[in-house]
């Protein structure tokens, strides 16, 4: 017996269906919406797919704003006062695959059966309609009961022509904990070298969801070597081993678990990521044969911003990144000048994921140093905490004393300046100065060796 199905489209999407069809065209609620509706989740965003024509639902649509997302892939969005917009896409038929990635043509279909037959997975393939019902026509309900991510179609096929389905069947796998059927496993391994051809950006973006979702630790660590075709940098930490006393876990194991405890933040995860790619190549031993990694936090930060700049994130986000795993081994606990540094340099929610990170990190490493050690992550919260509440000076703009009193003092303005205010921002961090103007002022005489004005 089939389950009742519990599919409710909020009432702007009824209204989209509604208003298509009284216009003559089909119009049902695709993909991800009835998917998460059927394992009992509420949907991010409602897609609705239609027989009408790009130019069709405009019309539908006249004075209501339209966003035409890709109107050569038949997308129009429609804006709504309230919730996130309503893609309607008319139905496609894929014409031929050649470059791997784009179909060379889209053709446009009249038959919802088209349409659910070009996407990915039995359980993305699925249409709903407040009348008439589910349409499944590929075992999609069966799939979700059982927890598993099939093809539409031959796997191996639908691979080669779209290989992001790869990496999507991976990051719908962390996302939901299914598991991948047989043959869609099979397909999967032998085309791993078409990721290669693929956008980096959209590499990125699936990456990205993979790895914040709650399954990453078990997809990475069955899948490690096909994403590893494109992060090939992450490839020597496996079977890394950590001869040491704080390690019981190779470093890719050690990755793996680390991830697992860090909340879902996709710079943090790709910090987790990436804080200990250094290790493989900083690794030596002392005569008893203890192995060390002297150096491996800037070696990270290194191969992290080769690895961020190659799949184009944003200089703003490649830099947070990289800097959580060049400061990853900072000593714990931070101490309030550090902490005032990197306040002042990063902000409080850089500082917030670099003791996320650091907590991470310890907590995937041999039993026992995690207790040892939490304490001081503790520790380092609570200055945190101080250091924002009494308001301490943090960076140049809460410093009493300002470029003008250092022209007035007969400094002029220039790189000089500049530097000389750096100088006594790090000294007041570091409370070599109180930050107060007369306190600040005497301090640059001291600096300048002169004993007056
Ligand atoms: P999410 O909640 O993450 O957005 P989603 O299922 O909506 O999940 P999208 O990437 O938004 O995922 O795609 C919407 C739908 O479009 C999918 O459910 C799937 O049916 C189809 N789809 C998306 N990308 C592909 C692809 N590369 N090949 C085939 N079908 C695809
Ligand atoms: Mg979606």
């Amino acid at each position: 017996m089939k389950q009742p199905v519990s599919i409710l489209p909020p009432q702007d999407v009824i209204q989209v269906l509604e208003r298509l069809e009284a216009a003559g065209h089909q119009a049902w609620c695709v993909g991800g919406c009835v998917r998460d509706s059927l394992l009992g989740k509420t949907p991010s965003d409602w897609d609705v797919a239609t027989s009408a024509l790009p130019q069709e639902t405009k019309e539908c649509f006249a004075g209501q704003r339209l966003v035409e997302v890709g109107i050569a892939h038949g997308t129009v969005a429609l804006v709504g006062t309230t919730g996130h917009p309503i893609e309607i896409t008319t139905f496609r038929a894929d014409g031929e695959y050649s470059d791997g990635r784009h179909p060379d043509s889209v053709a446009f279909s009249r038959r919802l059966e088209d349409d659910l037959s070009r996407r990915d997975f039995t359980v993305n393939a699925m249409a709903y309609h407040p009348v008439r019902g589910l349409r499944d026509m590929f075992g999609g309900q069966e799939d979700l009961a059982r927890g598993l991510l099939r093809c539409v179609g031959d796997p191996g096929r639908r691979f080669s022509e779209d290989a992001l389905r790869i990496l999507r069947c991976l990051r719908f796998s962390s996302q939901l904990g299914f598991a991948v059927d047989e043959g869609t496993r099979l397909a999967l391994w032998n085309k791993g070298d078409l990721l290669l051809g693929l956008s980096r950006e959209r590499v990125r973006e699936e990456l990205t969801k993979l790895l914040c979702g709650p399954q990453a630790e078990q997809v990475l660590r069955e899948y490690g070597e096909v994403v590893f075709l494109v992060l090939p940098e992450l490839s020597p930490m496996k079977g890394c081993a950590q001869e040491t006393p704080y390690h019981c876990f190779d470093v890719w194991e050690h990755t793996l678990h680390a991830l697992a405890h860090a909340p879902q933040e996709p710079s943090l995860k790709w910090a987790v990521l990436l804080h200990d790619t250094g290790k493989p190549g900083k690794k030596t031993y002392s005569p008893d044969g203890v192995a060390h990694f002297y150096g491996h936090p800037p070696e990270s930060g290194k191969i992290a911003r080769q690895v961020l700049e190659r799949l184009r994130f944003s200089n703003r986000q490649r830099e947070e990144i990289a800097a959580l795993v060049d400061h990853h081994e900072d000593k714990l606990p931070l101490g309030e000048a550090h902490l005032k540094k990197l306040l002042g340099q990063y902000g409080q929610q850089f500082v917030r994921r670099l003791l996320d990170l650091m907590e991470a990190d310890m907590s995937a490493k041999a039993p026992g140093i995690f207790q040892r050690r939490l304490p001081d992550v503790e520790e380092s919260r609570r200055r945190v905490r101080e250091i924002l509440a009494r308001g301490d000076c943090l960076t140049l703009k809460d410093m009493a004393l300002d470029g003008g009193d250092l022209q007035a003092m007969g400094i002029p303005p220039g790189p000089r300046m500049g530097a000389l205010l750096n100088r006594l921002l790090e000294a007041v961090w570091a409370g070599q100065v109180e930050n107060d103007k007369e306190a600040l002022k005497q301090f640059v005489l001291r600096l300048e060796g002169r004993r007056s004005l």
